[in-house]
Protein backbone atom coordinates (compact mmCIF):
# COMPACT_ATOMS: atom_id res chain seq x y z
CA UNK A 1 0.00 0.00 0.00
CA UNK A 2 1.73 3.40 -0.74
CA UNK A 3 1.59 6.24 1.16
CA UNK A 4 -1.95 8.08 1.32
CA UNK A 5 -2.56 11.34 1.43
CA UNK A 6 -5.92 13.10 1.90
CA UNK A 7 -6.55 16.83 2.44
CA UNK A 8 -9.66 18.41 4.22
CA UNK A 9 -10.12 22.08 3.39
CA UNK A 10 -11.90 24.81 1.77
CA UNK A 11 -9.85 25.17 -1.01
CA UNK A 12 -9.03 22.03 -2.13
CA UNK A 13 -8.32 24.07 -6.33
CA UNK A 14 -4.90 24.78 -4.34
CA UNK A 15 -3.95 21.33 -4.59
CA UNK A 16 -1.72 19.58 -5.65
CA UNK A 17 -0.19 22.90 -6.47
CA UNK A 18 3.46 22.50 -6.21
CA UNK A 19 2.60 18.77 -4.72
CA UNK A 20 2.39 17.82 -8.95
CA UNK A 21 5.80 19.53 -9.76
CA UNK A 22 8.77 17.32 -10.39
CA UNK A 23 9.70 14.68 -8.83
CA UNK A 24 7.12 14.52 -6.23
CA UNK A 25 4.28 14.59 -9.34
CA UNK A 26 6.69 11.98 -11.15
CA UNK A 27 6.23 9.91 -8.01
CA UNK A 28 2.30 11.02 -7.67
CA UNK A 29 1.95 9.35 -11.45
CA UNK A 30 3.87 6.17 -10.60
CA UNK A 31 1.72 5.75 -7.79
CA UNK A 32 4.12 5.57 -4.92
CA UNK A 33 1.58 8.10 -3.31
CA UNK A 34 -1.66 9.39 -3.98
CA UNK A 35 -3.36 12.83 -2.94
CA UNK A 36 -7.24 13.77 -2.42
CA UNK A 37 -8.83 16.69 -1.15
CA UNK A 38 -12.19 16.64 0.52
CA UNK A 39 -14.08 20.15 0.16
CA UNK A 40 -15.14 20.75 3.45
CA UNK A 41 -18.15 23.25 2.78
CA UNK A 42 -19.83 20.10 1.21
CA UNK A 43 -20.67 18.90 4.71
CA UNK A 44 -22.41 22.20 5.93
CA UNK A 45 -26.02 21.80 6.25
CA UNK A 46 -27.69 25.27 5.62
CA UNK A 47 -28.64 26.79 2.37
CA UNK A 48 -26.00 29.33 2.96
CA UNK A 49 -23.31 26.42 2.85
CA UNK A 50 -21.97 27.83 6.27
CA UNK A 51 -19.06 26.29 7.62
CA UNK A 52 -17.50 29.12 10.67
CA UNK A 53 -19.50 30.93 13.39
CA UNK A 54 -18.61 33.46 16.02
CA UNK A 55 -16.18 32.51 18.81
CA UNK A 56 -17.78 31.72 21.96
CA UNK A 57 -17.04 34.37 24.66
CA UNK A 58 -16.58 37.24 22.13
CA UNK A 59 -13.50 38.24 20.10
CA UNK A 60 -12.29 38.44 16.68
CA UNK A 61 -12.93 36.54 13.17
CA UNK A 62 -14.51 33.29 13.15
CA UNK A 63 -13.99 29.61 14.28
CA UNK A 64 -14.55 26.32 12.34
CA UNK A 65 -17.39 24.63 13.50
CA UNK A 66 -17.24 20.87 15.21
CA UNK A 67 -19.89 19.56 13.70
CA UNK A 68 -19.77 20.29 10.39
CA UNK A 69 -15.53 19.30 10.02
CA UNK A 70 -16.16 16.34 12.18
CA UNK A 71 -18.55 14.68 9.40
CA UNK A 72 -15.62 15.33 6.68
CA UNK A 73 -13.22 13.69 8.88
CA UNK A 74 -15.78 10.73 9.80
CA UNK A 75 -16.63 10.44 5.82
CA UNK A 76 -12.66 10.64 4.67
CA UNK A 77 -11.23 8.30 7.58
CA UNK A 78 -13.52 6.36 9.06
CA UNK A 79 -12.72 4.09 12.11
CA UNK A 80 -10.08 1.68 11.57
CA UNK A 81 -8.27 4.00 8.85
CA UNK A 82 -4.81 3.65 10.25
CA UNK A 83 -2.99 6.91 8.70
CA UNK A 84 -2.51 9.70 11.77
CA UNK A 85 -5.01 12.50 11.50
CA UNK A 86 -3.21 15.91 11.73
CA UNK A 87 -4.60 19.23 11.96
CA UNK A 88 -2.19 22.28 10.34
CA UNK A 89 -1.96 24.62 13.44
CA UNK A 90 0.77 27.33 14.63
CA UNK A 91 0.46 25.81 18.38
CA UNK A 92 1.17 22.37 17.01
CA UNK A 93 4.42 20.52 17.46
CA UNK A 94 7.08 21.37 15.26
CA UNK A 95 8.06 19.79 12.17
CA UNK A 96 11.15 18.32 11.94
CA UNK A 97 12.58 15.99 9.87
CA UNK A 98 12.59 12.94 12.32
CA UNK A 99 8.58 13.63 11.72
CA UNK A 100 8.67 13.57 8.29
CA UNK A 101 10.76 10.49 7.99
CA UNK A 102 8.10 8.98 10.85
CA UNK A 103 5.08 10.23 9.01
CA UNK A 104 6.80 8.92 5.11
CA UNK A 105 7.09 4.99 6.56
CA UNK A 106 3.59 5.37 7.58
CA UNK A 107 0.39 4.51 5.40
CA UNK A 108 -0.12 8.55 4.94
CA UNK A 109 -2.07 11.18 6.80
CA UNK A 110 -5.19 12.90 6.59
CA UNK A 111 -4.75 16.50 6.94
CA UNK A 112 -6.67 19.45 8.25
CA UNK A 113 -6.46 23.17 7.08
CA UNK A 114 -7.95 25.39 9.24
CA UNK A 115 -9.27 28.95 8.56
CA UNK A 116 -9.85 32.60 10.01
CA UNK A 117 -8.96 31.74 13.62
CA UNK A 118 -8.89 28.34 13.70
CA UNK A 119 -11.12 25.09 14.62
CA UNK A 120 -13.63 24.49 17.73
CA UNK A 121 -11.21 22.65 20.45
CA UNK A 122 -13.84 19.72 20.99
CA UNK A 123 -13.74 18.25 17.50
CA UNK A 124 -9.64 18.19 17.74
CA UNK A 125 -10.17 16.32 21.24
CA UNK A 126 -13.30 14.40 19.92
CA UNK A 127 -11.26 13.22 16.58
CA UNK A 128 -7.93 13.16 17.97
CA UNK A 129 -6.16 15.63 15.80
CA UNK A 130 -2.53 15.95 16.03
CA UNK A 131 -1.43 19.74 15.80
CA UNK A 132 1.39 20.08 13.75
CA UNK A 133 2.95 23.70 13.19
CA UNK A 134 5.95 24.67 10.13
CA UNK A 135 6.95 27.75 12.05
CA UNK A 136 6.63 30.42 14.30
CA UNK A 137 4.61 32.52 12.22
CA UNK A 138 0.91 32.89 11.21
CA UNK A 139 -0.46 31.96 7.77
CA UNK A 140 -3.93 32.29 6.93
CA UNK A 141 -4.96 28.97 6.34
CA UNK A 142 -3.50 25.33 6.47
CA UNK A 143 -2.89 24.82 3.05
CA UNK A 144 0.45 26.50 2.50
CA UNK A 145 1.39 24.57 5.58
CA UNK A 146 0.12 20.83 4.73
CA UNK A 147 2.13 21.53 1.38
CA UNK A 148 5.00 22.13 3.03
CA UNK A 149 4.25 18.87 5.24
CA UNK A 150 3.60 16.49 2.27
CA UNK A 151 6.34 17.99 0.11
CA UNK A 152 8.95 17.14 3.34
CA UNK A 153 7.62 13.95 3.64
CA UNK A 154 6.65 12.81 0.20
CA UNK A 155 10.61 13.14 -0.87
CA UNK A 156 11.66 10.53 1.60
CA UNK A 157 9.26 8.00 0.49
CA UNK A 158 11.43 5.37 -1.06
CA UNK A 159 11.65 5.57 -4.72
CA UNK A 160 10.42 9.44 -5.04
CA UNK A 161 13.85 10.60 -4.93
CA UNK A 162 16.45 8.14 -5.97
CA UNK A 163 18.68 6.44 -3.59
CA UNK A 164 18.12 6.80 0.16
CA UNK A 165 22.10 8.07 0.03
CA UNK A 166 20.86 11.23 -1.17
CA UNK A 167 19.44 11.61 1.92
CA UNK A 168 22.19 10.94 5.04
CA UNK A 169 23.68 13.91 4.43
CA UNK A 170 21.28 16.67 3.98
CA UNK A 171 20.43 19.34 6.68
CA UNK A 172 19.15 17.88 9.77
CA UNK A 173 19.42 14.17 9.02
CA UNK A 174 22.67 13.78 11.43
CA UNK A 175 21.88 16.77 13.72
CA UNK A 176 23.74 19.47 11.54
CA UNK A 177 23.22 21.72 8.43
CA UNK A 178 25.00 20.87 5.15
CA UNK A 179 28.20 21.70 4.45
CA UNK A 180 28.32 24.57 1.36
CA UNK A 181 27.83 22.83 -2.51
CA UNK A 182 29.87 23.50 -5.41
CA UNK A 183 29.40 22.49 -9.23
CA UNK A 184 31.36 23.71 -12.39
CA UNK A 185 32.84 25.93 -13.92
CA UNK A 186 36.04 25.13 -11.94
CA UNK A 187 36.66 29.28 -11.55
CA UNK A 188 33.34 31.64 -11.52
CA UNK A 189 33.57 35.68 -11.05
CA UNK A 190 37.22 34.80 -9.92
CA UNK A 191 35.70 32.15 -7.14
CA UNK A 192 37.24 29.16 -7.30
CA UNK A 193 35.79 26.10 -5.75
CA UNK A 194 37.90 24.82 -2.61
CA UNK A 195 40.73 22.45 -4.26
CA UNK A 196 40.01 19.64 -1.80
CA UNK A 197 37.16 19.35 -3.45
CA UNK A 198 38.53 18.36 -6.53
CA UNK A 199 41.56 16.71 -5.37
CA UNK A 200 40.01 13.48 -5.73
CA UNK A 201 41.13 12.25 -2.16
CA UNK A 202 37.60 11.12 -0.42
CA UNK A 203 38.80 10.75 2.83
CA UNK A 204 40.00 14.54 2.57
CA UNK A 205 36.77 15.61 1.01
CA UNK A 206 34.79 13.98 4.14
CA UNK A 207 36.62 15.35 6.38
CA UNK A 208 36.43 19.28 4.94
CA UNK A 209 32.62 18.43 4.75
CA UNK A 210 32.39 17.00 8.25
CA UNK A 211 34.55 20.31 9.39
CA UNK A 212 32.40 22.97 7.05
CA UNK A 213 28.99 21.54 8.74
CA UNK A 214 30.09 21.93 11.88
CA UNK A 215 31.29 25.34 11.73
CA UNK A 216 28.07 25.99 9.88
CA UNK A 217 25.86 24.57 12.68
CA UNK A 218 27.77 26.17 15.36
CA UNK A 219 27.82 29.68 13.65
CA UNK A 220 24.07 29.58 12.50
CA UNK A 221 21.92 27.01 14.59
CA UNK A 222 23.84 26.22 17.93
CA UNK A 223 20.75 24.87 19.45
CA UNK A 224 21.21 21.49 17.03
CA UNK A 225 24.33 20.90 18.81
CA UNK A 226 22.54 20.47 22.20
N1 LIG B 1 -5.84 32.09 15.69
C1 LIG B 1 -4.87 31.07 15.43
C2 LIG B 1 -4.24 31.24 14.03
C3 LIG B 1 -5.20 30.96 12.90
S1 LIG B 1 -4.42 31.06 11.36
C4 LIG B 1 -3.76 31.16 16.48
O1 LIG B 1 -3.46 32.25 16.93
O2 LIG B 1 -3.16 30.11 16.84
C5 LIG B 1 -5.53 30.12 10.35
C6 LIG B 1 -5.12 28.72 10.04
O3 LIG B 1 -3.88 28.74 9.35
C7 LIG B 1 -4.86 27.80 11.23
O4 LIG B 1 -6.04 27.22 11.70
C8 LIG B 1 -3.90 26.79 10.67
O5 LIG B 1 -4.59 25.74 10.01
C9 LIG B 1 -3.12 27.58 9.65
N2 LIG B 1 -1.80 28.01 10.13
C10 LIG B 1 -1.43 29.28 10.43
N3 LIG B 1 -0.16 29.34 10.83
C11 LIG B 1 0.31 28.08 10.79
C12 LIG B 1 1.58 27.48 11.12
N4 LIG B 1 2.60 28.21 11.55
N5 LIG B 1 1.71 26.14 10.96
C13 LIG B 1 0.67 25.40 10.53
N6 LIG B 1 -0.55 25.90 10.21
C14 LIG B 1 -0.72 27.22 10.34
Amino acid sequence: MSFSAHIITLFPDLFPGPLGASVLGRGMADGLWSLSTTQLRDFATDRHRTVDDTPSGGGAGMVLKPDILARAIDAVSPEGDPRPRLLMSPRGMPLTQAKARELALGPGAVIVCGRFEGVDQRVIEARGLQEVSIGDYVLAGGEVAAMVLLEAVVRLIPGVLGGAESHADESFENGLLEYPQYTRPQSWEGRDIPAVLTSGDHGKVEKWRRAESEALTRARRPDLLK
